[in-house]
């Protein structure tokens, strides 16, 4: 491959490895027929042979002649001629778009005899020169390695020495003048004449491109988007053709539909008399493509050829597509097409539209859909035209646009949005008391703590915007104000959080309102025709069910019942029960708890319509409940103990790693009665609701199980509660005991588990913690770092680490199901992206479970994961 070179004038097989993006879409638009202006394509693979051995593959110099001469044959003009000279752009392109990263050179084969052609050919000097001008400064920089600013140093003197406001206001002469003093800079700068001879030029320039690939620029970013970087690029060297050679040529670039709303339409911007770097240059306005047929001349002739290219195109790609041209004397040229880029509501409208065109089938649809993008749809977002002041990034939690005043306190929320103010919640990291003001903030931001931290998992319960482990951000709490990146924020300042990118705004960024529209639905219920997953949700309030019904949800996937323990003064009768010295203040305090509890599941039923619940008991240490700065004066009044014994108390419950301590289904076997209060209340609520004649499915859940013994207790233990409570109200409920798979240990005696449990959910966030050893609220520290020099390929606590982890997960499934065939085995960690739900579905799982504003893109990657 690599001593071969690609000619427009032979069709051959589109691969991107071989002629790279850029070559691939020319040499199907001369496959189907489009003008596109001749070329010929150096495949990666001479880039390659040239890396190895510094030079290129025997006799490949008479090939590029030959195909040199195809593109004199077809254009009618010759490489160097004094006559009519060819021209030719040289272009770096890829496999996949490195944009900006590689060289170019335009305007290749002029000299001091072509551009005398050049200019009667074209029959303007001016614009001859300014060609020369162009490429002497572009071939000096990008092959010659001459820096640029020389050149800009030359042209400035000029047009100061000729009173020359703009470039173009310098005339033929001046661009002579021009031309002669920085080729004597460019012989002074390298002690090189710049190459007359066009072949020399073009060999010389190739090689640039060739060089191009290792450049610092391409290097980092291959090493950011994870590219291969044995690769190399494609050469793509193409005759030029000129926007600029007066009112019958220009340029413009288009999209065969709308790229911000999916609306079929000849959409797309044109400037007549101009060259392409004009029509992004911003100086003229452009016309719309739609508007070209009233410019009168030629445009309307070319506006027809256009729509009928629009039309070519997509039928051809199948898709939205992204286009260039360029019209000389005239006559259209296509100089790039691909598959265009676009937002979420127009990847859901096209697909959908396209399915309905007849143009493609559902699931080419549902594989098209970006399910990390599905977010945006679901939230307000900002306005893509606003202007971003970003002053750093953090990890983007949870998706949507915030906006508000700074505040540094959960109680300052509180009171913004009580006076009726739009706040932004910003600490070093949330903690449960935080959460009324989190509810009441239109976004949040944390410095610490990663993806699974508190802030991000509650703010994506409560679909808020979240950018958490921001480490630039210096919060003083006192002080009230913070320092970003050496920037003041005071209270009251307003702040943007991007909740999809991270970022962090500064001002009152412009937002829109979400749509949910027809395609949308549609696009969704095509997801739950193919996908074999169920999806059901985390929540912890009949709000979130009810939100994640809404969205689409099967159920509960899991409810974290400590969430429950704080609103507004049940913390009281926690800490009361905390505190108990005896069973029996202990049951006393729970038995205050407990029609609060009932109310919630009460109010979660109800939510659910029938839909099962998987409610998980108490799993936090108990200390997280209490701490030194609370308000100890109702616990005086509730225990008749005096503040200082209570002080000693809360400090006595301090652990060191309170992650691995005296939790999750540890307190049910230590403090039964907290468990036995938890299993009544749910099978309360769930006889009162099923006697209004809705359906219920409790299940309920025994969090970081480690040994078959604690889930034989804890299954008797809360099945005897439940069937305490049937006996007494008299009725048959259908429920189902199991539990959290989140150590390793759980992973490798699953099969002894799984006689004591009915079901198994994987806690991913503590699986993965306690297989990799790293702390789920400390990683920040370093995963950056081990990101950055690919130690780790990515955040195992954001994506699964199928390889470690989810090798234990695999163990479990196939050991829970030995014991107890076709067993339900869902998930309920964080890790519900992409990636993470295929591999749910090659593992077997039965169903994942995610945050309510997570429903609707996991359906569409649990059908793409089954498609
Ligand atoms: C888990 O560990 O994955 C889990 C869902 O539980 P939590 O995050 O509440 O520890
Ligand atoms: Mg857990």
């Amino acid at each position: 491959m690599a001593d071969q070179v690609f000619t427009f004038d032979v069709p051959t097989e589109i691969d991107k490895t071989v002629l790279g993006g850029k070559g691939c879409s020319l040499m199907q638009m001369s496959n189907i027929g489009l003008d596109v202006p001749p070329f010929f394509v150096i495949p990666c693979q001479t880039c390659v042979h040239y890396m190895e051995n510094q030079s290129w593959p025997a006799d490949y110099e008479a090939k590029i002649w030959a195909a040199l001469k195809k593109i004199e044959d077809a254009t009618g003009r010759k490489f160097g001629d004094s006559a009519k000279p060819l021209l030719l752009s040289v272009r770096s392109g890829a496999r996949v778009s490195m944009p900006g990263m590689m060289d170019t050179v335009l305007n290749l084969g002029l000299n001091d005899e072509s551009v005398e052609g050049l200019a009667k050919d074209s029959g303007n000097e001016r614009f001859a020169w300014d060609a020369y001008r162009r490429f002497i400064q572009m071939y000096g920089d990008v092959v010659l390695g001459v820096p640029h600013k020389n050149f800009e140093h030359i042209l400035e003197g000029l047009k100061k020495k000729y009173s020359a406001a703009q470039d173009t206001d310098l005339s033929a002469e001046h661009l002579k003048e021009c031309v002669a003093e920085y080729r004597a800079m460019v012989k002074k700068t390298i002690n090189e004449e710049f190459p007359k001879d066009p072949k020399d030029q073009l060999i010389r320039a190739i090689n640039a491109v060739f060089d191009s690939w290792t450049n610092e620029r391409a290097v980092y970013y291959r090493n950011m988007h994870s590219i291969d970087h044995r690769w190399g690029t494609a050469v793509n060297v193409q005759s030029m053709v000129f926007g600029n050679l007066g009112q019958t040529s220009g340029t413009g670039v288009g999209f065969t539909r709308d790229p911000a709303t999916g609306e079929k339409m000849i959409y797309g911007e044109f400037l007549p008399n101009a060259q392409g770097e004009d029509v992004v240059a911003g100086i003229r306005t452009p016309i719309k493509i739609s508007d070209m047929e009233s410019v009168g001349g030629v445009w309307p002739g070319v506006y027809k050829q256009l729509c009928d290219n629009y039309d070519k195109l997509e039928a051809f790609y199948k898709d939205m597509v992204d286009l260039e041209f360029t019209v000389q004397d005239g006559k259209l040229y296509m100089l790039q097409a691909r598959v265009g880029k676009r937002t979420a509501a127009a990847m859901v409208r096209i697909a959908a539209e396209m399915v309905k065109e007849g143009m493609i089938t559902e699931k080419e649809a549902l594989l098209r859909q970006e399910p990390n993008k599905i977010g945006e749809l679901l939230h307000k977002t900002f306005d893509p035209k606003a202007v971003r002041n970003v002053v750093a990034t953090g990890l983007p939690a949870s998706p949507g646009a915030g906006v508000g005043r700074v505040e540094f306190t959960a109680a300052d929320a509180e009171a913004r949005f009580n006076a009726g103010e739009p706040a932004i919640l910003v600490r070093a990291e949330t903690s449960p008391e935080d959460i009324v003001g989190m509810t009441m903030s239109q976004g949040i931001l944390t410095a610490r703590g990663g993806c699974s931290s508190h802030a991000a998992v509650v703010a994506r319960g409560m679909g808020k915007c979240c950018v958490a482990g921001c480490s630039a951000v210096e919060v003083d709490e006192e002080a009230e104000q913070m320092k970003i990146n050496g920037k003041v924020f005071k209270r009251g300042d307003w702040l943007s959080l991007d909740g999809s990118t991270g970022e962090v705004i500064e001002g009152q960024l412009a937002t829109i309102a979400p749509v949910f529209s027809e395609n949308f639905n549609l696009i969704l219920q095509w997801a739950d025709k193919y996908r074999q997953l169920d999806i059901r949700t985390n929540a912890d309030t009949p709000a979130d069910a009810k939100q994640a019904v809404a969205f689409g949800a099967q159920g509960i996937g899991l409810t974290r019942t400590e969430h429950m323990f704080f609103e507004h003064d049940r913390i009281y009768s926690m800490r009361e029960m905390i505190v108990s010295e005896t069973a029996e203040q202990r049951k006393a305090a729970l038995a205050k708890l407990l029609p609060f509890q009932r109310d919630d599941f009460i109010g979660m039923f109800k939510a659910l319509e029938g839909r099962p619940a998987n409610i998980r008991l108490l799993d936090p240490p108990l200390h997280e409940f209490v701490s030194q700065e609370m308000d100890f004066a109702p616990l005086i009044k509730a225990t008749g103990k005096s503040e200082e014994e209570l002080r000693a108390f809360v400090d006595s419950l301090a652990e060191a790693n309170p992650m691995l301590g005296f939790r999750g289904c540890r307190l049910g076997m230590v403090y039964p009665e907290i468990s036995r209060m938890q299993a009544r209340a749910i099978m309360e609520a769930a006889a009162e609701v099923q006697a209004t004649g809705l359906e219920v499915h409790p299940e309920i859940m025994i969090p970081v199980l480690n040994h078959v013994n604690e889930m034989e207790a804890m299954r008797k233990l809360v099945a005897d509660e439940c069937e305490k409570v049937l006996a007494e109200k008299n009725i048959k409920v259908d429920y189902h005991i199991g539990t959290m798979i989140e150590l390793p240990r759980a992973c490798i005696t699953a099969d002894k588990i799984a006689e004591h449990a009915e079901y198994f959910s994987f806690g991913t966030n503590d699986l993965t913690q306690t297989t990799t050893g790293i702390s789920r609220d400390d990683y920040n520290k370093f995963m950056p770092v081990y990101l950055d020099k690919s130690v780790y390929p990515f955040d195992f606590f954001q994506r699964i680490d199928t390889e470690g982890v989810g090798e234990l997960m695999k163990m479990a499934v196939q050991k829970g199901r030995t014991t107890r065939p076709g067993m339900k085995i869902g998930i309920c960690g964080e890790q519900t992206g992409q990636e993470s739900v295929f591999f749910c579905q090659q593992i077997g799982l039965t169903y994942i479970s995610c945050s309510p504003f997570r429903v609707p893109g996991a359906r569409v990657s649990a059908a793409q994961a089954a498609l």
